[in-house]
């Protein structure tokens, strides 16, 4: 097998290892860690077929993690997707009116981030063991909602690691801040800070930039990480997905082996149609890559004219972990489709930090073919869950509703009927009141999520999934609120430093 190694996608300083990657999170120039090429699977699609998620999970990770050992990369694999999801396949592919729902949400905090963050306080542990870090991890964390639950969730008693969430205060939803103010383990710390996720984003960003701060736990036998998406180590989980849906098409006989399929996936960092783009180059027979957007349409802008611009209104919507102005994981296809160019891209990644914008040029347009962009708006994301539960009985959440606009858009735009796989990325049970909603607006007079949890099991002829019954009765174990300033100093008292 060949080594992959990883390099910046914003200079051309020296390539490391995965482990060492994984570690780094974000390269010291500011730029992504990119693998210095994309492997081919080395198994046949029957094969694959015939295996289970964590078997294909390995045939994927294996090319890319190059340096861990088949044992200790089958312990990551193994620890991860286990009895913590609530369906056996891990990643169950169901079909509704002709299409794939490709769910991603059986996990211990019902969100596809799951998927990435069950596995990553594994690699991260491990490759602090290969790489001999005797320092306990700091995990730092700013969340709008679904990625802090879902962090703390992967880290929760992970020996060798401690994770701090910060989130705003009256800025995430009543299930979602249960959801983690119930968060147990005695690693796990939980902060309300008085701002909003921007401040909360940027305090955390400070904190890991303060090289003072750095020392003192270097002393006391600390050093931070971070577990947002921008790590390598969350996105080649996600390939593995895409494999094993072209796997199972293939096993329940929809497809035959090389058929081609197409993918459409609700994107907001980008990072999971990336993650589908990979699994193309791999040699997964990938079509077209559907990138679905909610208002904050700037990938489909950019897709249609080739300039990213962020200088727009911020929209809240109905799919709030989509409502991002910018896609931080798009780097690693600019650099790609600048033909590897780091200074091309970071002359680029440069304009969008001054200016707010950059544009790319006809040559790197021409290789976004694989690519289709369109968005949804909140009223077609509504119509689109009220109608297929009313024709099939199918509830789908608010996010995972763009991704069916779009793609019928798509199908009208260009009358293409191959078989296509939609990312379904949160269980309705998650974002209860907009899905409840869409599907009858009387439901906006009940003020108690839970109250609507209820009856959506009960129309939907649906189990409540476990991570909501835990949460519904659990103690309160985090009460703790600061200020924005204040952010420091409550990291230094969890850490007794
Ligand atoms: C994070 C998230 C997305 C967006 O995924 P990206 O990888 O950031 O594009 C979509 N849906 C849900 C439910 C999410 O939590």
């Amino acid at each position: 097998m060949e080594e992959i190694l990883y390099k910046s996608t914003r200079s051309n300083s020296e390539p490391i290892k995965a482990s060492e990657a994984i570690l780094k999170g974000l390269a010291d120039d500011g730029g992504l860690f990119v693998p210095e090429k994309l492997p081919k699977l080395e198994v046949s699609i029957e094969e694959l077929a015939k295996m289970t998620y964590q078997e294909v999970a390995y045939e994927v990770m294996k090319l890319f993690f190059t340096d861990f050992t088949e044992e200790e990369l089958k312990n990551c694999i193994n620890n991860a997707y286990d009895s913590k999801f609530d369906t056996e396949e891990i990643a169950p592919l169901v079909e509704v009116e002709g299409k794939y729902f490709l769910e991603l949400f059986h996990g211990k905090t019902i969100a596809f981030k799951d998927m990435a963050l069950s596995i990553l306080p594994h690699l991260m542990t491990t490759s602090a063991k290969k790489n001999n870090i005797k320092n306990e991890i700091v995990i730092l964390t700013a969340t709008s909602g679904d990625t802090g639950k879902a962090a703390l969730a992967g880290f929760a008693d992970v020996p060798g690691t401690k994770i701090i969430v910060f989130y705003p205060d009256g800025g995430v939803s009543q299930i979602q801040e249960r959801q983690m103010v119930t968060q147990k383990g005695d690693n796990t710390f939980v902060v309300a800070i008085k701002g909003n996720f921007d401040q909360a984003q940027s305090g955390v960003k400070a904190i890991f930039s303060n090289k003072e701060l750095a020392k003192l736990m270097d002393e006391n036998g600390y050093q931070f990480s971070s577990a947002n998406s921008i790590n390598i180590g969350r996105l080649v989980p996600q390939v593995a997905y895409y494999v094993f849906a072209y796997s199972r098409l293939v096993k329940e006989g929809k497809i035959a082996s090389g058929d081609l399929i197409n993918v459409d996936v609700p994107t907001g960092n980008f990072g999971n149609i990336l993650a589908a783009f990979f699994a193309k180059n791999m040699g997964v027979p990938i079509a077209k890559l559907i990138c679905a957007s909610n208002e904050n349409k700037v990938l489909y802008d950019f897709f249609r004219t080739g300039t990213y611009d962020k200088n727009r209104e911020f929209i809240l919507t109905t799919s709030p972990s989509m409502d991002i102005l910018i896609s931080s994981n798009l780097e690693r296809l600019i650099f790609k489709i600048a033909g590897s160019d780091a200074i091309k891209n970071k002359s680029m990644m440069d304009s969008l930090i001054s200016t707010g914008a950059y544009k790319i040029d006809d040559k790197m347009k021409e290789q976004l073919d694989d690519f289709y962009g369109n968005y949804a708006t909140q009223d077609e994301s509504a119509d689109v869950i009220k109608r297929t539960y009313e024709e099939t009985g199918y509830v789908m959440d608010t996010h995972t509703a763009v991704a069916a606009v779009v793609y019928e858009k798509y199908v009208k735009d260009t009358g293409d009927n191959t078989p296509t796989v939609i990312a379904s990325t949160a269980s309705p049970f998650k974002f209860t009141r907009s899905v409840m909603n869409s599907i009858d607006p009387k439901y906006g007079k009940v003020d108690d999520d839970f109250e609507l949890v209820d009856e959506l099991a009960k129309i939907g002829n649906l189990e409540i999934p476990s991570a909501i019954t835990e949460i519904r009765d659990a103690e309160i174990l985090h009460n703790n609120k600061c200020e924005v300033a204040g952010m420091e100093d409550i990291v230094k008292k969890f850490l007794n430093i």
